[in-house]
């Protein structure tokens, strides 16, 4: 079968091929880093292997790829034109697995906030609506002072 992709589909393909640290996550790790934040990425313990941890404040931030998460009214999330129920399929896999996560995330007691892709070329909005979602923390911090802040990657998350 002639697998013919749209230049959009392609060039999406190409980004979820280059892996995860893909130039819109670093857009938002630059952000926490202005901010003197600090993070852990990819957390394999936590529901859908997060993007952006904040262990101690238990905040989530997920960098999502417009084309393949599906952003609700954004260009960037148009349908190719050929293999119509291949690609819905498809679509529908990833976002009801994104909606499957983050009610386990929530479920955990983190917020998350999801970042589009596409919202990742405005800096200035974007430092502002992370600010605004850091300051949602509403529990006392984990990170009890004298306790080690870097944790082993294989021990347990409280
Ligand atoms: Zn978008």
């Amino acid at each position: 079968m002639i697998d013919r992709l749209s230049p959009q589909a392609r060039s999406a393909n190409m980004a979820k091929i280059r892996g995860r640290n893909t130039s819109p996550e670093l857009v938002v790790r630059r952000i926490l880093h202005s901010l003197g934040v600090g993070y852990r990425l990819h957390v394999a313990r936590l529901p859908g292997r997060p993007d952006i941890v904040m262990t101690g404040r238990r905040l989530i931030i997920e960098v999502r790829g417009c084309f393949w998460h599906r952003h609700p009214g954004c260009s960037q999330a148009s349908t190719p034109k050929t293999r119509p129920e291949f690609w819905a399929q498809k679509f529908l896999s990833t976002v009801s697995r994104d909606e499957k996560n983050e009610t386990a995330i929530r479920a955990l007691g983190y917020d998350l906030l999801i970042v589009w892709e596409c919202e990742t070329s405005e800096t200035t909005a974007l430092k502002q609506r992370i600010i605004d979602f850091l300051a949602l923390q509403k529990k006392p911090p984990l990170d009890a002072p004298g306790r080690p802040i870097h944790q082993k990657k294989d021990q347990p998350l409280r």
